[in-house]
C-alpha cells in the first residue's frame, strides 16, 4: 500500500493529531503575545498554527466528499482573504489599531454566521439532533451580534458616526424585548427544525433582529469605551467560532474560539479593573455623555506655574533618575519618535530613564507599547505600573507626557472623586513633576486633576511632539 493510501485510510488520525500539534502551537502563541519581546514571534506561531490547520482540514474534506468540495472557491478564498489581510495589516497607522481589530472581529462573526446558516440550509433531509440545532442558534445569534457590533465599534473610532454615547429614553427596555425575541425565535427554530421552511424563518429573523440588537448594544457606548467593547466583541466572535466549531464537529475550531473567548474575557475584565468601572457600568453607562459635566473652567485650578523647554532642559541636565509617562496626548501627537530622541540625549548625558506604562493610559491596550515599541524604545526600559510605582520617590523629574487621569491623584485622595479607586501612577511622589500638555483641558474622564496644582508640579503648556523637538535641542546645547 502506497503512502497516500495509508494517509487517506488514516486521515481522521492524521486530522487529530495535527490539530492536536496547531491547539499547541495556538496555546504557545497566546502565551507569547503577553510579553512585548516575544509578541512578534508568538504571532507567527499562532499564523503557522492556522496554516496547518487550514491545509488539513482542506485535505481531510478532500479525502471524506471529494465531489462535494469546491477546490477554486477555497482556493480564491484563501487567495483574496491573504491579500486583503495582508495589506490591512501593512498599510493600518499604530492609532487606527482598534478599528482594524473592530472589523476582524466582525469579520469573525459574520464568519460564524453564514458557516451556521449555510450548515443547516445545505444539510439535505436529515434531522439534526437538538443540541445541534441550539449550536447554529447560538452561532448565528453570537456571531451576528458580534458583526453589527463590530461594524458601530468601527464606524464610531472612525469618525464615521458621532463617537459620542447615542441613548435614547426605554432603549433598555427595546433591547430586553429584542433579546426575548430572538430566544423565543431560537427556541421556535430548534422545536420546529422538522418543518425545514419554518425553521429557515425563523432562523432568518432571528439573524435580523440580533443584528439590529449588536447595533443597539453599542451605539450607546462612548467612543472612548470603544477598546473595552472591542475586547468584549473580541471574547463574542470566539464564543461564536466554538459554537460554530460545535456545529461542524471540529475540535480545532473549539478550542481556537475558547482560546479567543476566553483571552477576550479576560482583557476586557483587566481594563475594567484598570478603570475601577464595571463592565456593566461601560455596556450601559453612557460614561461621557454629558458634555456639560466636563471640567473645562481653567478658573478652578490655582497655583499653576508654567515653564519652558529652557527651564526644563535645565532641571533635566541635573537630573540623575528621569521617568516619562506617556499618555493618550503623545498618541495624539504622534510624538514617540521626538520622546525617543530626549531619552537618547538624556541617556548620553548619563541619566537613568525609563518608562512608566499604566494599563489604560491612551485609547487601547497596549497603546503606549505599541507606539514607543515603534520608536525603537528599548522593552527593558518600558515599565509597568506594579514595576514602577516605588520608585517615584527616588525620582528626579518625572515629564508627563499627554496623560492625565492615569497620573491623577484624587483617584487615591479624593473619595468623592469619580475614578477614586483607579490604580494610579503616583508621579506626584517624584522631586520635580513636569507635565506636558496643550491646556488645563481634562482627560478622558473630565475631571480636575489637582496633580497640576500641586508645589512640586511645573506644566509645559505645548503639543507634546513641538514640545519634545525643543527640549531635545535645549538639550544638546546645554
Ligand atoms: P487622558 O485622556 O486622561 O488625557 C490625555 C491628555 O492628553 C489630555 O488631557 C489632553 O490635554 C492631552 N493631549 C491631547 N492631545 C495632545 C497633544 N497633541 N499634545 C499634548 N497633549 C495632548 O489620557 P490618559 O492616557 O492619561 O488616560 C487614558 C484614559 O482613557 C483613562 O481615563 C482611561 O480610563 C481611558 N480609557 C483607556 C482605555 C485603554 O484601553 N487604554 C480604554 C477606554 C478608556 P490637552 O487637551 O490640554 O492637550
Amino acid at each position: 500500500m502506497s503512502f497516500t493510501e495509508v494517509f487517506a485510510q488514516n486521515i481522521e488520525l492524521m486530522a487529530g493529531i495535527v490539530y492536536l500539534v496547531a491547539a499547541i502551537l495556538f496555546i504557545i502563541g497566546i502565551k507569547q503575545l503577553s510579553k512585548i519581546k516575544t509578541a512578534a514571534n508568538g504571532n507567527i506561531i499562532s499564523a503557522i498554527a492556522m496554516l496547518i490547520a487550514i491545509i488539513i482540514t482542506a485535505i481531510k474534506l478532500n479525502i471524506d466528499n471529494p465531489a462535494v468540495i469546491q477546490w477554486p472557491f477555497i482556493i480564491a478564498g484563501i487567495i483574496i482573504g491573504t491579500i486583503i489581510g495582508y495589506f490591512l495589516a501593512v498599510k493600518i497607522k499604530m492609532t487606527a489599531m482598534p478599528q482594524l481589530v473592530a472589523i476582524f472581529n466582525g469579520f469573525g462573526g459574520g464568519a460564524s454566521v453564514f458557516v451556521a446558516l449555510a450548515y443547516f440550509l445545505f444539510k439535505g433531509d436529515a434531522l439534526l439532533s437538538n443540541v445541534d440545532m441550539i449550536t447554529v442558534v447560538l452561532s448565528c445569534l453570537i456571531g451576528i451580534i458580534t458583526f453589527s457590533g463590530s461594524m458601530v465599534a468601527f464606524a464610531k473610532l472612525q469618525g464615521l458616526i458621532d463617537g459620542q454615547p447615542i441613548m435614547f429614553p426605554g432603549s433598555h427596555i427595546l433591547n430586553l424585548m429584542l433579546a426575548i425575541g430572538t430566544i423565543a425565535l431560537g427556541y421556535l427554530a430548534v422545536v420546529q427544525q422538522a418543518t425545514f421552511s419554518n425553521a429557515v424563518l425563523f432562523l432568518l429573523l432571528l439573524t435580523g433582529i440580533a443584528f439590529v440588537l449588536g447595533i443597539l448594544l453599542v451605539t450607546p457606548i462612548g467612543g472612548a469605551d470603544m477598546p473595552v467593547v472591542i475586547a468584549l466583541l473580541n471574547a463574542y466572535s470566539g464564543i461564536a467560532a466554538a459554537m460554530t466549531g460545535f456545529v461542524l464537529g471540529n475540535i480545532l475550531l473549539i478550542i481556537a474560539g475558547s482560546l479567543v473567548g476566553a483571552s477576550g474575557i479576560i482583557l476586557t475584565r483587566i481594563m475594567c479593573k484598570a478603570m475601577n468601572r464595571s463592565l456593566a457600568n461601560v455596556l450601559f453607562g453612557g460614561f461621557g455623555q454629558h458634555e456639560s459635566n466636563v471640567s473645562k473652567d481653567k478658573s478652578e485650578y490655582q497655583n499653576i506655574k508654567s515653564t519652558s523647554p529652557e527651564e526644563v532642559a535645565a532641571i533635566l541636565d541635573a537630573a540623575q533618575n528621569v521617568i516619562i509617562v506617556p499618555g493618550y496626548g503623545m498618541a495624539v501627537s504622534q510624538a514617540q519618535n521626538a520622546v525617543r530622541d530626549v531619552f537618547h540625549t538624556l541617556e548620553k548625558k548619563g541619566a537613568n530613564v525609563e518608562f512608566a506604562i499604566h494599563p489604560v493610559a491612551g485609547r487601547m491596550p497596549g497603546h503606549m507599547n505599541v507606539l514607543l515599541a515603534e520608536a525603537d524604545i528599548p522593552y527593558d526600559k518600558m515599565k509597568d505600573l506594579d514595576s514602577i510605582n516605588d520608585s517615584f520617590k527616588q525620582t528626579d523629574v518625572v515629564i508627563i507626557l499627554g496623560a492625565n487621569d492615569v497620573v491623577n491623584p484624587s483617584a487615591t485622595e479624593d473619595k468623592s472623586s469619580p475614578i477614586y479607586g483607579m490604580p494610579i501612577l503616583n508621579v506626584h511622589e517624584a522631586k520635580t513633576v513636569i507635565v506636558v500638555k496643550r491646556s488645563l483641558s481634562p482627560g478622558f474622564a473630565g475631571i480636575k486633576n489637582p496633580l497640576f496644582e500641586k508645589e512640586n508640579t511645573l506644566m509645559m503648556f505645548a503639543d507634546a511632539k513641538e514640545a519634545m523637538a525643543k527640549l531635545n535641542t535645549e538639550l544638546k546645547e546645554l
